[in-house]
């Protein structure tokens, strides 16, 4: 059997377009196509990769764990899920931790239980979400009604009610949607897919106080922003704006599925025994690599260490976009970067990644304008550099044809 790229087109249900490299080993921020051919990554796997590939401690996790105990179901705990629980426990805000596979799972939790919360505590009056265009909270039904991108959520039939969408950075829009009747408001702490927008410190702060004051719960989706990406171990650490509901999962697991949804004890107890659940949430083989992941990054130097490489990051974007000017703004926070397409390149994301791509170099977008970074936490400062030759050969090709 020629495993290759046509396959793909054969046996695979066609909602992706993966490149036609097809990568079958990768060490820290490096990855090897089945050619041999080596790639720099600066794409992280969408920011799961947090400490890039076969990291020595999510290896050790995995193999020590899946030679004691793979798996059990909720019908009983196990100690890696304890421990895990504990650590996000003893280094968040929060007091209570479910355990799903997902950013979108962990999502569903939340809002699942943001809505319980609401008609067990005010009454059937309030159910409404509210969330901002342009932000994206996953997949399911419920997750991607949520989100800001219509695109996402048409097309499947009726969606789940009660959800608006009020302007991300733009706090007028929310005050005219909240009110008593409003049970979450949801939101990443800078957007993500949406196009790597941070939020204004005055925006974050009165969102805060507009769910305060008309008894709404504040879910931050830190799906992306979490387990260090930031530069915090969480974004909400921050912007000094503590949530009453935080999912995690990407990075959570180092590129294991899992996620998490962290609160209070107090809204903890609205999802009683038998509310909800999932059959592998918690499993010890995926708590077990998250817990070795989430120790490596929870550590001083690493998280400084993000700050100082999206310094290398941003000022190697700016000295190709000096010498180039194909970018009107290079933002972002942490290692979570954006460098936004001017006025002469609008559309043009996917030709940027694939030219990097040819170059030895993966990349992200973020819309179609957009080229986005989340490389490890811990790349290598030669392997930023590398790759960013190779980024500036790529812009190279583009501008000069
Ligand atoms: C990726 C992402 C999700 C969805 O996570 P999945 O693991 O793909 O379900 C949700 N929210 C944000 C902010 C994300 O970036």
């Amino acid at each position: 059997m020629s495993v290759n790229r046509e396959l793909f087109d054969d046996v695979m249900v066609p909602n992706y377009s993966p490149s036609a490299v097809i990568p079958v080993r990768g060490k820290g921020s490096r990855v090897w196509d089945q050619n041999n051919n080596e790639l720099i990554d600066f794409a992280g796997g969408i920011a799961v990769s947090c400490l890039g590939h076969c990291h020595p401690a999510l290896v050790e996790a995995l193999k020590s764990q899946g030679e004691k105990l793979w798996h059990l179901s909720n019908v009983m705990t196990n100690e890696p899920a304890l421990r895990l629980a504990k650590k996000l426990v003893d280094n968040t805000f929060a007091e209570k931790v479910y355990f799903a596979n997902s950013g979108a799972e962990s999502n569903e939790a939340a809002l699942k239980l943001a809505r319980r919360w609401a008609l067990e505590v005010h009454g059937e009056h309030k159910s409404q979400i509210i969330s901002f265009k342009q932000g994206f909270h996953g997949r399911t039904f419920f997750t991607v009604t949520v989100g800001g991108q219509a695109a996402y959520s048409d097309g499947f039939g009726p969606k789940p009610g009660a959800i608006d969408h009020a302007e991300y950075n733009n706090l007028a829009s929310l005050e005219a949607l909240i009110s008593d009747n409003t049970c979450a408001v949801m939101m990443e702490p800078l957007q993500g897919e949406g196009g790597i927008v941070s939020p204004t410190q005055e925006f974050v702060e009165g969102v805060r106080a507009l769910c305060d004051k008309h008894n709404a719960l504040l879910i931050f989706d830190e799906v992306q922003t979490g387990v260090g990406r930031t530069g915090d171990l969480y974004a909400y650490m921050g912007l000094g704006v503590t949530p009453d509901i935080l999912t995690t999962a990407k990075a959570l697991g180092g590129g294991f599925p899992i996620g998490a949804m962290l609160t209070t004890t107090e809204l903890a107890k609205h999802l009683k025994i038998g509310t909800h659940g999932s059959t592998y949430g918690g499993n010890p083989l995926a708590c077990a690599v998250a817990e070795a992941a989430f120790d490596t990054v929870n550590d001083p130097a690493v998280l400084t260490g993000v700050q100082a490489k999206e310094q290398i990051f941003k000022q190697a974007l700016q000295k190709i976009n000096d010498k180039y000017n194909v970018f009107s703004e290079i933002r972002g926070k942490g290692l979570l970067i954006g460098a936004v397409l001017n006025e002469q390149y609008q559309g043009r994301g996917k030709d940027f990644l694939n030219a990097a791509m040819a170059q030895g170099l993966m990349t992200l977008v973020a819309g179609a304008n957009i080229v986005r970074f989340a490389p490890s936490l811990i790349i290598p400062e030669v392997d930023i550099l590398e790759g960013m030759d190779r980024f500036e050969k790529a812009v190279n090709t583009i501008v000069n044809g």
